[in-house]
């Protein structure tokens, strides 16, 4: 019997699945037979669209259709977990299976707290993400860099610090992501910040850091993080739809040591970016210069997994004035208030903002600035954000007593 912490290789049983698979399909077996046996009612995963830039979120409910939702596409910045609340009543009918990255688990958090989700409905196989890019950087990069035409490939990876393509004619290329990143390519600037890399909030964390030998490539390494992971994955094994073997204790070692490696890196990026920032008053007049080419389009509200007011307070005339564009800044200060605690760098209001302004970055800074302050880490587990401890008599009265409408200072 498997149990939360145990550690496996594990790859698919069915051939074709293995092949389609990025590292031998165990992730696309586990879903298939979740689904197969009735533990789960559909999955919602990802499979690729016109190429491999476009990567499509798609609700598989016949086991047949699972194939097309295996492989990885590391060109794809997707969201999954607001797609649960909005498409699918937040997973209150139905039982559903679901592949996560970290922030797609993380915002499943923060909308379960919020009773926006019912995760005792999801059944979350995470993957380890070192990260996605951009499909716009993707194809520049693949272009100016690689010297390819982007159209013409038909693969891409990321492995051992390379961003590999692999063209029509079977050739593959490979550059290293520190020369990419450094050179303004690569990696989204949120996942360069980010230091979720193995989704332990999910049932099963499954990833190829760690699989050594000759199963390298070809297995998938799975950390079992919940009883209702441990479940599925005995339950696949003995159903004969995944094979598993202990984890080799040096794999073991070596995933370790990526992981290390990889949250440094983070924090690296984190230095970097936020002290490109500066502090105090001259972060918040950049934060006002570049907001100043907003256009008000929504698109950072509509995509932010935290974001999912009825009635969103930047519509209400008395607090934001309509008709102007762009809007008063006490625009963004509502969603900084808002989301700042709870924010989890998932990048999609920098993503899908129509004017390129860098929202993540601010609301990533803001959020681990308060943080540091509160002690509290959004999308890790189900503790409620700061703003929601906040006693509202007792505010008032500390308002009333001291005559400060400041709560907290960030902005000296
Ligand atoms: P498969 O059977 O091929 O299943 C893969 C699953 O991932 C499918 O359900 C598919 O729909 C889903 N998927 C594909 N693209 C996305 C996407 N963009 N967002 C959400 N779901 C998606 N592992 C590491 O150990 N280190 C890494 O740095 C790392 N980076 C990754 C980055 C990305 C963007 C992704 C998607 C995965 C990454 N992985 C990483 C995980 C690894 O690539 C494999 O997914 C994992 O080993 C499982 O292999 P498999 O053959 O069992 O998966
Ligand atoms: Fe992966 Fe983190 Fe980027 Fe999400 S934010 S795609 S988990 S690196
Ligand atoms: Fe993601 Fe932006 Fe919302 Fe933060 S504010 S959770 S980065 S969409
Ligand atoms: Fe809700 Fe505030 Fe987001 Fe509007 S900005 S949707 S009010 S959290
Ligand atoms: Fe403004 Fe960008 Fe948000 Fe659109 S996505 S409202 S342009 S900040």
């Amino acid at each position: 019997m498997a149990a939360k912490g145990d550690m496996f290789y594990a790859w698919a049983a069915d051939a074709a699945c293995q092949e389609r698979g990025e590292c031998g399909g165990a992730v696309t077996a586990l879903l298939t037979y979740a689904l197969r046996s009735g533990m789960v009612d559909a999955v919602l995963a990802v499979k690729r669209g016109q190429d491999i830039y476009d990567a499509v979120p798609t609700l598989v409910t016949d086991p047949e259709e699972m194939a097309e939702t295996a492989g990885s596409l590391h060109c794809g910045t997707l969201l999954l977990s607001k797609l649960l609340k909005k498409y699918l009543d937040g997973v209150e009918n139905m039982r559903i299976g679901i592949t996560v990255k970290g922030c797609d688990a993380m915002g499943l958090y923060e909308l379960a707290k919020r009773n926006q989700v019912n995760l005792d409905n999801v059944l979350m196989i995470g993957v380890n993400c070192g990260g996605s890019v951009s499909p716009v950087t993707a194809r520049k990069m693949i272009r100016e860099k690689f010297g390819v035409d982007p159209d013409d490939v038909v693969k891409e990876e990321i492995d051992k610090g390379q961003f590999i393509i692999q063209t029509k004619d079977g050739q593959h290329k490979g550059i290293s992501m520190d020369e990419l990143e450094d050179e303004g390519y690569g990696r989204r600037p949120n996942c360069r910040r980010c230091k979720m890399k193995v989704p332990r909030q999910a049932d099963l964390a499954c990833g190829n850091w760690g699989v050594i030998g000759d199963k390298a490539g070809k297995a998938t390494f799975v950390e079992v993080c919940s009883e209702k992971g441990a479940n599925l994955f005995d339950s696949a094994a003995k159903a004969g739809a995944i094979v598993t073997e202990p984890a080799n204790p040096k794999g073991v070692e070596i995933r370790g040591k990526v992981e290390t490696s990889m949250l440094k890196l983070g924090d690296k990026w984190r230095n970097r970016y936020f002290e490109g920032l500066g502090e105090g008053k001259d972060r918040l007049k950049k934060i006002m210069d570049e907001t100043g080419r907003c256009i008000k389009c929504y698109a950072c509200i509509e995509n932010c997994p935290i974001c999912y007011c009825v009635e969103c307070s930047t519509k209400k005339p008395y607090l934001v004035e309509p008709g102007r564009v762009p809007p008063p800044f006490m625009f963004h200060l509502i969603r900084y208030a808002h989301i700042a605690d709870s924010c989890i760098n998932c990048g999609q209001c920098e993503e899908h903002c129509a004017m390129d302004i860098p929202n993540s970055l601010y609301m990533h800074a803001l959020q681990v600035e308060m943080e540091k302050m509160f002690g509290h880490t959004p999308g890790v587990n189900m503790e409620l954000p700061v703003l929601a401890l906040v006693e509202e008599k007792s505010e008032r009265d500390r308002l009333a007593a001291t005559g400060s409408d400041q709560i907290f200072d960030i902005f000296k």
